[in-house]
């Protein structure tokens, strides 16, 4: 009945990010649950859902945090011409509080683009540097292209990304959460390489 005792010996935090629809929560419910669903929900706040795993005869788990990406930029940049000074700087100021708390001891970071919409890759050097202005520096990053079932439909080409990750020093990756296809791979890469570095 489970191993209710289990001894766990390391908890790694790691975030998803990116802009929303790439992805970000049917890689979660892959990885975490082996589950998939077509009509996901638009991810509402903050959650997080863990796995446990051994990594080197050790237990480790792994604390996955989602949120619901672009929807936070976008409570900031689109300023009703109406709001008053004060309430935008109460805007500003809960979502530094909010973006502070989500990257808070983050040791691993899931940086997700859908290969088949050219924008969500042109905004993951927006993402980096949100994530490396809040992040500890020695943050291990994964570069995600998702939805690499969709392969007519692809607006990225790998090439593209490869040189990206390279210049970053991102690990990189093409998924597909629908398809199952290097999802464990991905999340196994991060944790195996936090593990490397803390052990
Ligand atoms: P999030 O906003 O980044 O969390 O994106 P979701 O996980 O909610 O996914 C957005 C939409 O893309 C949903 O309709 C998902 O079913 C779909 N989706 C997610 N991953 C894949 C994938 O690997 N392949 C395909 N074809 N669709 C996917
Ligand atoms: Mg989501």
């Amino acid at each position: 009945y489970g191993d209710f005792n289990q001894k766990i010996d390391y908890v790694f935090k790691v975030v998803l990010i990116g802009d929303s629809a790439v992805g970000k929560s049917q890689l979660l419910a892959r990885f975490a649950r082996n589950e998939f669903s077509l009509d996901s929900k638009a991810t509402i706040g903050v959650e997080f859902q863990t796995k446990t795993l051994s990594i080197d005869n050790k237990t480790v788990k792994a604390q996955i945090w989602d949120t619901a990406g672009q929807e936070r930029w976008k409570s900031l940049n689109v300023v009703p011409f109406y709001l008053s000074q004060e309430h935008m700087t109460f805007k500003i100021n809960r979502y530094r509080a909010v973006t502070s708390a989500y990257y808070r001891g983050a040791v691993g970071a899931m940086l997700v683009y859908d290969m088949t919409k050219r924008q969500s890759f042109d905004h993951m050097a927006k993402w980096l540097e949100e994530l490396r202005g809040h992040a500890d520096k020695n943050i291990v990053i994964m570069l995600i292209g998702n939805k690499s079932d969709l392969g007519s439909l692809r607006a990225v080409p790998t090439e593209d990304a490869q040189e990206f990750a390279q210049r970053e020093n991102l690990f990189f990756m093409e998924t597909s959460a629908l398809e199952a296809t290097n999802v464990e791979t991905a999340f196994f890469t991060v944790l195996t390489e936090i593990y490397r570095i803390i052990s």
